[in-house]
């Protein structure tokens, strides 16, 4: 059944204030979120933090099977954190290496994971080494099939990169990792919310994801999944009292699952708000979503490859809702601010944070679209670039 677009838009309030094309960047909440938020921050100015958390713990709980229920897996394999970055540090900096030891990643890969990988690369002598594209730039599995041996200890890979409009084959990384033994970390930061997930298909042994993106939930919200096999063998980077018990002076226990990646303190509304958002995207279901966005970053694709002083620049064989455009002679940063004048939200990925893609060479205009834009708002900016 095709998504109800008219509903959709109904449900957020956005909408009728801006053509919102920085969806990867940070999506409009369903009003129903930002109630759910609200509401819970009332109730804690009423009641009391603890005391409204203690009220509220089912809503909490939900979020987890929401979240489960999202990525296929079981509530004790989730931990909810502030970020996806923060969840993906966890997962990563709670393995070990040694020198020799090789990681393989992705000419994809997120500034902040780079850099994760390039500290620990050099504290600990590992090596980071970065997949070849296939012809459409997206991972190529021939590369890493041949790479994959016994010295590769991790293999940490962007679902969907936050500069170009493709998708990795993360099944078929996930495939060859499996028969090798190696560990496979998944950064789903930008396909959560977009794109049908399910770990136990996608084959990853991690996956991290933000709340604010695709998922429309509150910002300050993330989580990391982490396969029962895996998470009880893995210390974490840093213990508190919720992830980690004090059984004695000079003794403690990590908790089990994923909860020892976790904090004690959260933004509760935060939580109970991405709940809220993983229910609604649910609701809709990820193949509605990911049809309705595939075929409207397709239009806008289209409609601007029609335009002589534009130049598209998404690769990849299979698309998605992100797009990327240079318009000619003018600063990618100007034309997302002029286009920011005429009530049109799109942003800017930058050459120096895409540092492992030889493809990435100048910033470009990114707009990045949901299952609520319209054909009427891509016209919008199409007659808003400069000409
Ligand atoms: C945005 C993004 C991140 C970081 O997410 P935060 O919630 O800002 O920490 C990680 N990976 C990719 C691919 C992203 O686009």
């Amino acid at each position: 059944m095709p998504l109800d677009v008219d509903r959709a838009r109904r449900e957020t309030s956005g909408c009728r204030e801006v053509a919102h094309l920085n969806n990867a960047g940070a999506a409009l909440p369903p009003d129903a979120v930002t109630e759910a938020v609200i509401d819970h921050l009332r109730l804690e100015a009423r009641i009391g933090g603890y005391e409204a958390a203690a009220q509220a713990a089912e809503a909490t709980a939900h979020t987890y099977s929401a979240v489960a229920e999202l990525l296929g897996c079981a509530d004790t394999e989730v931990a909810l954190v502030e970020n996806a970055t923060r969840a993906w540090d966890m997962a990563f900096y709670s393995l070990s290496f040694s020198p020799g030891d090789r990681i393989l990643t992705s000419t994809a890969e997120y500034a902040s994971n780079a850099l994760a990988l390039l500290q620990v690369a050099q504290r600990t002598g590992a090596r980071i080494e970065v997949l070849a594209d296939d012809e459409h730039g997206q991972v190529d599995l021939t590369d890493l099939a041949e790479r994959l041996d016994s010295t590769v200890k991790l293999v940490a890979v962007t679902h969907v990169p936050t500069h170009g409009g493709l998708v990795n084959p993360a099944e078929g990384i996930g495939t060859l990792t499996r028969a090798a033994g190696v560990p496979f970390l998944l950064d789903a930061c930008q396909s959560a919310g977009q794109l049908p997930l399910d770990v136990r298909t996608l084959g990853c042994d991690m996956l991290s994801a933000t709340g604010r993106k695709f998922l429309r939930g509150p910002r300050g919200t993330g989580f990391l999944y982490v396969a029962e096999s895996l998470a009880d063998r893995l210390q974490p980077p840093f213990l508190d009292l919720h992830s980690a018990s004090w059984t004695g002076p000079d003794t403690f226990t990590v908790a089990p699952g994923a909860r020892r990646f976790e904090t004690w303190e959260g933004n509760v509304a935060g939580k109970i708000g991405l709940g809220v958002a993983v229910d609604h995207a649910l609701q809709w279901g990820l193949p509605a979503i990911a049809e309705r966005i595939t075929t409207v970053a397709a239009t806008l694709r289209e409609r601007l490859r029609e335009l002589p002083h534009v130049q598209v620049h998404d690769r990849g064989e299979r698309l998605c809702g992100i797009v990327t455009f240079s318009v000619h002679d003018a600063a990618s940063a100007d034309v997302s601010a002029q286009l920011r004048r005429a009530g049109i939200n799109t942003s800017v990925t930058t050459a120096a944070n895409s540092r492992f893609d030889p493809h990435a060479q100048q910033d470009l205009v990114r707009a990045s679209v949901h299952y609520y834009n319209t054909t009427d708002e891509i016209d919008q900016l199409c007659a808003a670039l400069p000409r």
